[in-house]
């Protein structure tokens, strides 16, 4: 395979102050891109700002002579962030939605500012980033978004009922976004990351930190942001040099018949088959799920 360039592209990346991001940002500059590097400067629980997070980043860039633009917006104002790329660089070609804060806590004791500023900036930011910048991908028929999600979002974890909802609330936004934009050449993959990072570094000891260097996510981004990836839609886990691809699977499952009344407990005696894995298939989209319970009670859903 040739090399992956960015010469003619523009890319924002979001939280590019530090861990993933700076990450992201210095690879995009080093292969060519021009770069908004986006950081809001707060504290990893998303409280306080500051520019020197993105400037430091943005020296860096210049240093080996990339080039590249600061932008201290909170991804809640993704407008402005979008509008940076448009009056310095005239164009948007790639978004990596990756600016995260946590606020962790129990679901007793999560507050409703732990909810609400999880939200403000996983979800509302990755929208209004993503929103003001689709017009301008679509337009020119070229566009790569990520999202970035977490095996909290995928699996849940015990303290993260804010955090891992609004990394799930990105998946749907990622698949959704993947069906409208794939006729444009505007494609959205979504990626669930394992980095040593701020975010992390109070959780892990010093091995494991050295062994996932947010360098080993790098390459999935800038692979799935190339011009000649035509991949959409997916979830990959990636992290500590692990690349791996994610997706749902469906059980054959059980029909009663629709000439049937189903009581709860016909659905108890047929928990076993209900849950039975043993004839899965991936459960790719919509229309699989119409396929299956057609073949399931010989009905087709999908004729309108
Ligand atoms: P990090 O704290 O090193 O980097 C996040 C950056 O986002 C920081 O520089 C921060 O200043 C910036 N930021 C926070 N709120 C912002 C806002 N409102 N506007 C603009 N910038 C803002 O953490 P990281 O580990 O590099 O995390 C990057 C992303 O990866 C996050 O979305 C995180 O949830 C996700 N993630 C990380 C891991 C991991 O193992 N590190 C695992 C799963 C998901």
């Amino acid at each position: 395979m040739s090399d992956i360039k960015f010469f003619d592209k523009v890319v924002i990346v979001t939280g590019a102050g530090g861990g993933l991001g700076r990450a992201y940002a210095l690879e995009f500059a080093k292969r060519g891109a021009r770069v908004v590097v986006n950081d809001l400067g707060g504290s990893g629980a998303g409280e306080g700002a500051s520019s020197s997070a993105a400037d430091q980043v943005v020296a860096e860039i210049k240093a080996f002579g990339g080039d590249a633009v600061a932008n201290y917006d909170s991804v809640e104002f993704g407008e402005k962030i979008v509008q940076t790329a448009i009056d310095n660089f005239g164009r948007v070609d790639i978004l990596v939605n990756n600016a995260g804060i946590l606020r962790d806590s129990s679901f007793t004791k999560m507050s409703d500012t732990d909810w609400e500023l999880i939200y403000k900036v996983h979800v509302d930011g990755a929208y209004k980033l993503t929103k003001a910048a689709w017009p301008y991908m679509v337009n020119q028929g070229f566009g790569r978004v990520i999202f970035t999600t977490s095996a909290a979002g995928i699996y849940g974890n015990f303290g993260q009922a804010n955090y891992s909802s609004a990394k799930s609330a990105l998946l749907g936004l990622g698949k959704t976004l993947a069906i409208e934009g794939a006729r444009k050449n505007v494609h959205v993959n979504v990626i669930a990351p394992i980095a040593g990072s701020r975010l992390t570094e109070t959780i892990w000891g010093e091995e494991i930190l050295k062994a996932t260097s947010p360098d080993y996510v790098v390459p999935l981004v800038v692979k799935l942001c190339a011009e000649e990836n035509k991949d959409t839609g997916g979830v990959y886990e990636v992290g500590a040099s692990w690349f791996a691809k994610v997706r749902v699977e469906r059980s054959e499952g059980y029909a009663f018949g629709v000439d049937k009344d189903v009581s709860a407990e016909d659905v108890a005696s047929k928990w076993d088959d209900i849950c039975d894995f043993s004839n899965a298939a991936p459960a790719e989209s919509i229309v699989s799920t119409f396929n299956a319970v057609g073949k399931m009670v010989g009905i087709d859903l999908l004729a309108a």
